[in-house]
This record gives C-alpha cells, sequence and structure tokens, in this order.
C-alpha cells in the first residue's frame, strides 16, 4: 500500500483545503494537471496544481498562503508584489522563499494535519536550482 507521502492529491485534501484557504479570505484556483503553485497578490489569489502526492499538495497550500500572509504582514514587502523588480528578486528573493517555507511550516504545524512541510528552498540542489533559475531568466 502506497504511504500518504506517496499517494495522490484526494477529493477530500481538495476540500478541506478550500475551507482553510477560505477561512484566511485567500481566493483560490485548483490546477489538475500542474505539480506547482503561484500567488496572484493583486487577486489576492493562489494556484495549486493537484497532481502531486497528499504531502506536497499541503505544502504547495501553505506555501503560497504564506506569501499571501507575508504580504499582508508586509514581510519582505517589495518581493510579495505582482512583477517584482528582477534585482529585488536577485537580492532579496531566496531569503523571502526562506521566510516563507518558515511561516509556512509553522501555519501548517496549527492545522494538525499529521503532514510534515516539505520546504522548497532549503536542500543544496533547490539552492542551486533557484540561483540557476536567477542567472538564466533575470
Ligand atoms: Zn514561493
Amino acid at each position: 500500500m502506497a504511504a500518504w507521502y506517496t499517494k495522490k492529491t484526494r477529493k477530500s485534501d481538495i476540500k478541506r483545503a478550500k475551507v482553510l484557504l477560505r477561512s484566511y479570505n485567500i481566493n483560490f484556483r485548483f490546477l489538475k494537471t500542474r505539480t506547482d503553485g503561484y500567488t496572484s497578490f493583486s487577486k489576492n489569489r493562489v494556484a495549486i496544481g493537484t497532481k502531486v502526492s497528499i504531502q506536497y499538495f499541503w505544502s504547495l497550500v501553505f506555501h503560497e498562503l504564506a506569501h499571501i500572509l507575508n504580504r499582508r504582514n508586509r514581510k519582505y514587502a517589495r518581493y510579495h508584489r505582482d512583477y517584482a523588480a528582477k534585482d529585488v528578486i536577485k537580492k532579496i528573493g531566496l531569503r523571502s522563499e526562506r521566510y516563507t517555507d518558515k511561516v509556512a511550516a509553522q501555519e501548517m504545524q496549527k492545522q494538525k494535519l499529521g503532514l510534515r512541510y516539505l520546504p522548497g528552498y532549503s536542500h543544496p540542489w533547490q539552492i542551486k536550482w533557484y540561483r540557476q533559475y536567477c542567472e538564466d531568466y533575470l
């Protein structure tokens, strides 16, 4: 039997995530064919890919949710806007993402899902990937 970290996201997870995001007054969209997430600050909306494991799904939900909370709390304000300036992304992007991971892990803990948050920017290979991404696209 597949473990929860390999099991695919179920309808019940999506339902629960909808209720959660509503409780934070965040608009949302679930994307069946995607494996990532992103945030639109102007629309106060997160988009979450559901073609992932349950653990990864919830990590995406809390990561994008944390970006919205950070904007509300004016944390890394120059980064938490749509179309942040390239030099801002280069300078504080990684720090902002790591801070977002921290907030996301705390929020996820509060919900007592029994799942561990998977950080997106903590392993050396993730940091290397991010630096390469900046190099290639900024
Ligand atoms: Zn992020």
